[in-house]
């Protein structure tokens, strides 16, 4: 009978109750479970950020597609690190426009490259005093290590400001496989 249930379960008129506790539980611990997840990635990626010395430099653009097929014909259009604002010919620390190679001060100076890019709507730009990329789109710098669309032109920036070509692990694995391929077929 019902009064058994009832000394058995002396609040059974809370059960109604409890049920709307228990979902408002599970909805309270999903959302609890995302934060965490979130948390937890923004903490390593500040991490990295601080190892590597790239704060903020993200690793995809969506305006790389602007840039011109990094071709050899391309990358010799590169200038030379030390060449001047092609507007107030400002004589050092530029920034090369990567959609059309133009040299353009700083915002620091005359504020050329920050123009260009209002007028032009070219949003990516290496700088010749420290090699970073900065999309002005994204309003950020860009890691031009892991891009593989900057790499070359990266690279070429690099050989005529340093003398050297940087030292991408990856693509010295590249090169050294590609070196085997070679050796080994001249062998057979
Ligand atoms: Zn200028
Ligand atoms: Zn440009
Ligand atoms: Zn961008």
């Amino acid at each position: 009978m019902s009064s058994a249930a009832g000394a058995g379960e002396p609040s059974s008129s809370s059960r109604p109750g409890k049920e709307r506790e228990d979902g408002g539980e599970e909805s309270n611990r999903k959302e609890e479970d995302q934060g965490t997840a979130v948390a937890e990635g923004d903490v390593d990626l500040e991490l990295y950020g601080a190892a590597s010395g790239w704060v903020e430099a993200r690793t995809s653009c969506p305006h790389l597609s602007a840039m011109p097929a990094a071709g050899a014909d391309e990358l010799a259009r590169v200038p030379s690190p030390d060449s001047q604002c092609s507007r107030c010919h400002h004589p050092s620390e530029n920034w090369l426009c990567l959609i059309c190679k133009d040299v353009l001060c700083s915002r620091f100076i005359n504020k050329h490259m920050l123009c260009h890019y209002q007028e032009m709507g070219h949003c990516i730009a290496l700088s010749f005093s420290d090699l970073s990329v900065w999309c002005f789109a994204c309003d950020s710098y860009l890691d031009a290590q892991s891009i593989l669309e900057l790499r070359p032109v990266y690279e070429v920036a690099h050989l005529l400001k340093f003398g050297e070509r940087p030292p991408f692990r990856t693509l010295e694995v590249l090169d050294l496989s590609s070196g085997q391929t070679g050796s080994s077929s001249l062998g057979s």
